[in-house]
C-alpha cells in the first residue's frame, strides 16, 4: 500500500475509549467501511499481503473479518469461509478453545469448509492478544489448509499477538499501533 493510502486509513480509524469495557480503546473501523474508495483501497491492501500467491479461499473471523474477507473473496473470485463463535454454524463443526482475560472462548469451522492442500489466507480486522487468530489457524491446519498468511487491518503490537500465531505463519498488518 502507498504511504499516502496508509495515512488515509490511519486517519479514518476511530479510537473509542472505554468500549466495550473500561480500560479498552476500541479501534472502530466503520469510518473505513462507509468511505467507498477507502474501503476499496483497504481491500486492495489486504489482497497485496498475499504477495501474488495463488489463493484458493479466504477465511474470515467473526464478525468484522467477514466484511473484509468476503469483499476480498469476491474481488479474487474465490470462496469465503467463516470461522464463527461457538454455536452459530449449523452443520458439522470442529472447534478450538482459547483463553480470554477472564475465562475461555471457542471458535468453530465447518468440517467441509476447506479441502486438503488448498491455499488459504486468514483475515480479521484486528490482531490483539492473538488468541482468536491462533485458535482459527489451528482449525485451518486441522482441515489441511495450506496457510499463505494471516492478515489484519490493524495490529496492536504492544499485546504481542504474534506469539499466539507462531513463527511458521507469515503475519501481516496494514496499520500497527
Ligand atoms: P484477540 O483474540 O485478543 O487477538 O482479539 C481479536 C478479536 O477481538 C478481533 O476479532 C477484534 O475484532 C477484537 N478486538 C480485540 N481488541 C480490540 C480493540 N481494541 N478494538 C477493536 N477490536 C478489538
Amino acid at each position: 500500500m502507498k504511504q499516502e493510502d496508509i495515512d488515509r486509513l490511519n486517519d479514518a480509524i476511530r479510537d473509542v475509549q472505554d468500549f466495550p469495557q473500561p480500560g479498552i480503546v476500541f479501534k472502530d473501523i466503520t469510518p473505513v467501511l462507509r468511505d467507498g474508495p477507502l474501503f476499496r483501497l483497504t481491500i486492495d491492501g489486504l489482497i497485496e499481503t498475499a504477495q501474488g500467491e495463488r489463493i484458493d479461499k479466504i477465511i474470515g473471523i467473526d464478525a468484522r473479518g467477514f466484511i473484509f474477507g468476503a469483499a476480498m473473496a469476491d474481488r479474487l473470485g474465490v470462496g469465503f469461509v467463516p470461522i464463527r463463535k461457538k454455536g452459530k454454524l449449523p452443520w458439522k463443526t470442529t472447534g478450538a478453545a482459547y483463553s480470554l482475560e477472564y475465562g475461555e472462548a471457542e471458535v468453530e469451522i465447518h468440517k467441509d469448509a476447506i479441502e486438503e492442500g488448498e491455499n488459504v489466507m486468514l483475515v480479521d480486522d484486528l490482531l490483539a492478544t492473538g488468541g482468536t487468530a491462533g485458535a482459527a489457524l489451528k482449525l485451518v491446519k486441522e482441515l489441511g489448509g495450506n496457510i499463505l498468511c494471516a492478515s489484519f487491518l490493524i495490529e496492536l503490537e504492544f499485546l504481542d499477538g504474534r506469539k499466539n500465531i507462531g513463527d511458521d505463519i507469515r503475519t501481516e498488518a496494514l496499520l500497527k499501533y
